[in-house]
This record gives C-alpha cells, sequence and structure tokens, in this order.
C-alpha cells in the first residue's frame, strides 16, 4: 500500500470512529443549534467559506498536474459539479431566514473540506485509472444521488415565504418515505464516486458522510416526530422502509 493510500485509510478510520460519536452529539447547526455552540456568522457566509476548499484545491493540484485523460477528467467534473454548486450557488439559494451558522461549525467543515478536496484532487490527478464498469456505474449513481439531493433541498427551501424562519412538514419526491432525502441523495452520490475512482480516498469520503448524515437524519427525524403531532408515521428517517 503506498504511503498516500494509508494515509487515506487514517483518514477514513477517523471517519468511521466519528459516526458513534455523531449519534450521540448532534452537530449544533440549523434546527439543533444551541447557545453553548458560540459566536454564529451567517449560514450563507458560513456555507460558501466552508465548502470552498473543496472547489478550489482539486483545480489547482490539476493546474499543478494538468493530466487530460477520460476517467480524471470524468472525476474532475463530478467533484466540481458538486462542489462549485454547492460552495457558489447553494449558500445562495438558502432563505434569508435560516439559522446562522456557528463559526466553531464552519470551522471544522472548514478543515474537513480542506483534507478531502487535497485527498481526492490527489486522486485525480495520481491514481492509475483505466475505463472500467466501476467508473460508468458510479457515475450513474452519483447522477442519481445528485438528483435527489438537489431535489430535496429545494423542496426545503421552497417551504419558507420570504423572510420566515418556521419549519414545516416537507412533502413531495422522496419525502414520502423519509425524512431526509437530502441526506440520502448526498450518501448515494458519495458512494457512487468513490465506486468510480475505486481508490480508498474515495471510500474514505463516502464513510465521513455516511458519518455525518446518518445521525443528523436520525436527530432530524425525531425532532419532526416530537414538534409536529401529524407527523406522517410511516416515514423513516433516512432510508426508505427501513430506518
Ligand atoms: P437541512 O435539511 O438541515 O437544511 C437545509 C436547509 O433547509 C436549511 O436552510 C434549513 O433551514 C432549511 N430547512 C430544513 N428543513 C426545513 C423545514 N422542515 N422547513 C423549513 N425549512 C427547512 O440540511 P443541512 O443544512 O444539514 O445540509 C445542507 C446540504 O448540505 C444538504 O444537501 C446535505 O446533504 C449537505 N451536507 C453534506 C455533508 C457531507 O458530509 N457531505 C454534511 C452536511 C450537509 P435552517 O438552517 O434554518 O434549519
Amino acid at each position: 500500500m503506498s504511503p498516500f493510500d494509508m494515509l487515506a485509510l487514517a483518514w477514513l478510520a477517523i471517519g468511521a470512529l466519528v459516526l458513534p460519536a455523531a449519534l450521540f452529539k448532534t452537530a449544533p447547526y440549523g434546527r439543533h443549534t444551541v447557545k453553548s455552540a458560540g459566536p454564529t456568522i451567517p449560514a450563507r457566509v458560513g456555507w460558501t467559506v466552508m465548502e470552498s476548499p473543496s472547489a478550489l484545491l482539486p483545480l489547482l493540484l490539476f493546474a499543478l498536474y494538468p493530466r487530460f485523460e477520460p476517467v480524471p477528467l470524468v472525476l474532475l467534473a463530478l467533484f466540481e459539479l458538486h462542489y462549485i454548486h454547492r460552495a457558489f450557488i447553494y449558500p445562495f439559494s438558502i432563505r434569508a431566514g435560516a439559522r446562522p451558522m456557528p463559526v466553531s461549525i464552519a470551522a471544522g467543515a472548514f478543515f474537513f473540506t480542506s483534507v478531502n478536496g487535497l485527498l481526492q484532487g490527489w486522486v485525480i490527478t495520481h491514481q492509475p485509472f483505466a475505463m472500467d464498469p466501476r467508473v460508468v456505474l458510479g457515475t450513474v449513481l452519483f447522477f442519481a444521488g445528485f438528483a435527489v439531493n438537489k431535489h430535496s433541498d429545494r423542496i426545503l427551501f421552497a417551504l419558507r415565504a420570504p423572510g420566515e424562519s418556521g419549519y414545516r412538514i416537507p412533502r413531495g419526491g422522496l419525502y414520502g418515505l423519509v425524512s431526509c432525502p437530502n441526506y440520502l441523495g448526498e450518501i448515494v452520490q458519495w458512494c457512487g464516486f468513490a465506486l468510480a475512482s475505486y481508490s480508498i480516498a474515495g471510500l474514505s469520503f463516502a464513510v465521513w458522510t455516511i458519518a455525518n448524515l446518518l445521525p443528523r437524519a436520525r436527530a432530524h427525524h425525531l425532532w419532526y416526530r416530537e414538534t409536529f403531532p401529524d407527523y406522517p408515521r410511516e416515514r423513516k428517517a433516512l432510508l426508505p422502509w427501513l430506518y
């Protein structure tokens, strides 16, 4: 195993440890914000700053180590499609009434997206690749997850009129089945990317995404059930019919 793969494996192991910890302590942003999380910044600023490293670092690595081959170009396009949207478009779709974000959350996420941007960018510019069924299947999964994530986030934004900050029961799309289809889509997306890149680094990102979003889906689901007496009983937290 190369030193780079050992580093990626260590990062993956940390992600796997985050999962049980996050089940006990919900990340304090959005509806789970608590005063003790410290000073806050507007959500739009937080999202742009904390997601930018993953948008910019792979591009920087590609500029340093250009690699005009089909698979690296596909992987770079997938990663940038997501992160250019997440850092520079998504924040401006967030309703003005969204909860401010604790600086501590934005700082932690900035560190995460920096490490992850470097890991994925390094794989894209350095790992040997061949056109392989994994690349095709992974790309299909990526787009399926991307579509579910974006559609579900759009449903959430449409729940608030300008200036509103309250919460409503989301309906439509996969909300008929689960409380957090946006998280489900994001998880499918990065599992697809892991398959397409068939790398330990790609797998580490999928593990970190599950570690962040599975506990948060559980927390959102319990919160919905406690907050809305008429919350649909058949709806699961994250996985249709299962969980
Ligand atoms: P949430 O679903 O908690 O919130 C998304 C936005 O919708 C927020 O602006 C929120 O407002 C608003 N909102 C949520 N539910 C309702 C509701 N019932 N009624 C009205 N408004 C609502 O998602 P996150 O903020 O946790 O995540 C945003 C995106 O980032 C998602 O696409 C997620 O997949 C992705 N993400 C990816 C991670 C990864 O590890 N890859 C980690 C974390 C997020 P408010 O902020 O006021 O609650």
